[in-house]
């Protein structure tokens, strides 16, 4: 038997592995895992190579637990290890690896806590043991015992099958990991799609037998094998049906409802990347996802914190990518700058665009009929990433009121002639509450506007994106301006009513408006007859201000809530009837009357106000 020093550094790692790695203990199943998955890949690799001209026979990697013994093994039937090489390997190699990893754990914070590799074991147990007989013609079997410190053993062992056991004596603080529970669950999250078969004891499954009545069910024990080893993304596209693609996305999300479409990534110059992300149903929501991308690496799970690798608005996607080429144990300020990532950020951006293109020219209705779901998706993604934007232009659809769908381009077309204002802008008119505008929407459309629906939060910014990029189009809600100045042109409409008339009307309103609300201008106008008598606008920029006030959490009153009040001379009410008023008290009657169907038709009209004016209306019907 051989003893021996790990290294020559003073230091003891292995209170440091225990000490920094405490919270994050649980990864050491992930790499002694993925350890025993890469001697098995590399011993196929040697066969198929006809180096290794033995059987591979059952490759399958074990997990035990032994209880009584209080030790949880991980066993492989890869290349395994000589003597020789557990020196090498597990003394040096693992070693530097693990104190390059402490160093820069200690200096930053990682993601993906990867690298720790086979020391990680001794977060969790006081006592390892490497059993291990190379597939080596000849080799001898050879047993590596450490118990944290240090001071190593290495002697020979009478194992005759090839491969490696890395036997645990799980410490007392770390009992947890004798569960099989505990156990399951970490497979599950980290082993589901390694790509060697992984089995955890035995299940009971339920099997039928025979036809019809003699139907027989029968438990039966089987293996527990714990992943799939041939997830959807690493195979070809081809070989996929629409169906097998929606079975994976059960897979990835059990009860997350199925997918709209998705993409699957397959890339392996300037870097390797595979995967499959999913549309989900969006539903325009801007909610926080449940379900992530996940990320992965050689099909080992590492997280499922993708900021840094996809763009923020791609993280509403759900799904898989998966490269070995994304740096995981570095500090994410450093993944933000580096050039891989940025090209793989770019790559994905490029995919998702093209997709969506795709789809818009192939099927237009079939696109539509999503762009509920996706709408909210592709405007985030345009107001976000300048790429993104320029390729979208060309498949962003602006819904109207009439629920017809045109892109941008197409829109500007459409409203070229009629909604052009006097400053050569193209005036585009929306509403975001098409129940509550109702009357505003029916006096656009009388003009001969076009109003487009925008009901969604992410509208207010994409509405700015598209000025600031355009240039030329600007956007006003529907009751922001009497109908007539919706859009500005230079015509003036002829009033019926004398300019003294007009005064004394606007006296009158202002004295009815004052009474009730000092935040109101009033002002008398010659609209068309059809037109509303009196009108509540908000003018455009002062309600924008207020909106993104409010989406910044300001108080609310730091903008007063101002508005106009608009008579319309030339309505038969005004110009005909209270012209020919009489008596002042009938007058201020009916001017109040008029102001609160205005502040009605803005559901503005509140409380003890609201009250007294329905009270007023059923007395009149008496
Ligand atoms: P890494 O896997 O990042 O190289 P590790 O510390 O996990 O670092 O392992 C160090 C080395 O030990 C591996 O590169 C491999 O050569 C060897 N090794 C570890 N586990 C096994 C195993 N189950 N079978 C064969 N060799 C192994």
């Amino acid at each position: 038997m051989q003893k021996g020093q790990i290294s020559v550094q003073t230091e003891n790692i292995f209170p440091i592995i225990k000490q920094f790695l405490y919270s994050d203990q649980e990864i050491f199943l992930r790499e002694l895992i993925s350890n025993a998955t890469d001697a098995t890949t590399k011993l196929k690799t040697l066969s198929s190579k006809g180096i290794f001209k033995g059987e591979l026979g059952d490759l399958t990697i074990d997990v035990i637990i032994d209880e009584e013994q209080k030790t949880l093994t991980i066993r492989d039937r890869g290349i395994g290890m000589t003597s020789d090489e557990v020196e090498r390997f597990l003394n040096q190699v693992a070693f530097s690896s693990a104190q390059e990893f402490l160093e820069k754990y200690k200096a930053e914070s990682i993601i993906g806590h990867f690298g720790l590799g086979f020391y990680s074991a001794f977060m969790v147990a006081d006592k390892v043991e490497v059993i291990t007989k190379s597939y080596q013609d000849g080799a001898e079997a050879a047993v590596w015992t450490c118990e944290g410190d240090p001071e190593y053993t290495l002697d020979t062992h009478d194992k005759s099958t090839r491969g490696t056991d890395i036997v645990l004596h799980i410490s007392d603080d770390a009992k947890e990991y004798l569960e099989e529970g505990r156990i399951q669950g970490l497979l599950d999250k980290y082993c589901k799609f390694l790509p060697i078969e992984i089995k955890f004891g035995t299940k009971t499954e339920t099997i039928y037998e025979g036809e019809g009545e003699d139907q027989e069910s029968k438990e039966v024990e089987v293996d527990n094998i714990i992943n799939n080893p041939h997830p959807a993304w690493k195979k070809q596209p081809n070989d996929l049906t629409d169906e097998d693609y929606q079975n994976f996305y059960r897979e990835l999300y059990p009860f997350g409802q199925p997918p709209l479409f998705w993409i699957h990534l397959n890339i392996d110059y300037p870097f390797n990347l595979t995967g499959i992300l999913y549309f989900p149903k969006l539903n325009n929501s801007l909610e926080v996802q449940k379900n992530k991308i996940q990320l992965y690496s050689n099909q080992v799970y590492v997280t499922d914190d993708v900021k840094e690798i996809v763009p923020e608005f791609l993280t509403l996607l759900h799904g898989v990518i998966d490269s070995p080429d994304i740096p995981l144990n570095v500090s994410r300020s450093y993944l933000q700058s580096d050039r891989n990532v940025k090209k793989i950020t770019g790559y994905i951006t490029k995919k998702v665009a093209e997709k969506l293109h795709d789809l818009f020219k192939n099927d237009r209705e079939d696109f539509e009929s999503k762009w509920k779901d996706l709408g909210v998706f592709v405007k985030y993604g345009m107001i976000s990433d300048e790429k993104f934007n320029d390729k979208a232009q060309k498949f962003a659809l602006l819904k109207n009121t009439k629920d017809e769908f045109a892109t941008i381009e197409d829109y500007k077309e459409k409203i070229k002639d009629n909604q052009t204002d006097k400053h050569n802008k193209l005036v585009m008119i929306y509403s975001n509450n098409t129940a509550e505008h109702d009357s505003f929407i029916n006096s656009a459309t009388n003009y001969g506007y076009d109003v487009l629906e925008f009901d969604n939060i992410i509208d207010n910014h994409f509405m700015q994106h598209l000025e600031m990029k355009l240039g030329d189009v600007t956007f006003v809600r529907v009751d922001s301006d009497t109908v007539d100045n919706l859009v500005q042109k230079d015509e003036e409409r002829e009033s019926v009513l004398s300019e003294k008339e007009q005064e004394k009307i606007e006296e009158l309103f202002k004295t009815a408006v004052s009474a009730k609300s000092s935040m109101a201008q009033v002002s008398v106008k010659a609209l068309t007859p059809n037109d509303q008598p009196v009108v509540i606008t908000r003018p455009e920029f002062m309600r924008r201000m207020k909106e993104m006030q409010a989406l910044q959490g300001m108080g609310a009153d730091a903008f007063p809530d101002s508005f106009n009040v608009v008579v319309n001379s030339n309505h038969p009410l005004i110009a005909e009837k209270l012209v020919k008023m009489r008596s002042a008290e009938k007058k201020d009657e009916f001017v109040g009357h008029l102001y609160n169907l205005a502040l009605l038709n803005q559901g503005m009209l509140k409380g003890a106000d609201l009250t007294s004016f329905i009270n007023k209306s059923i007395e009149f019907l008496k």
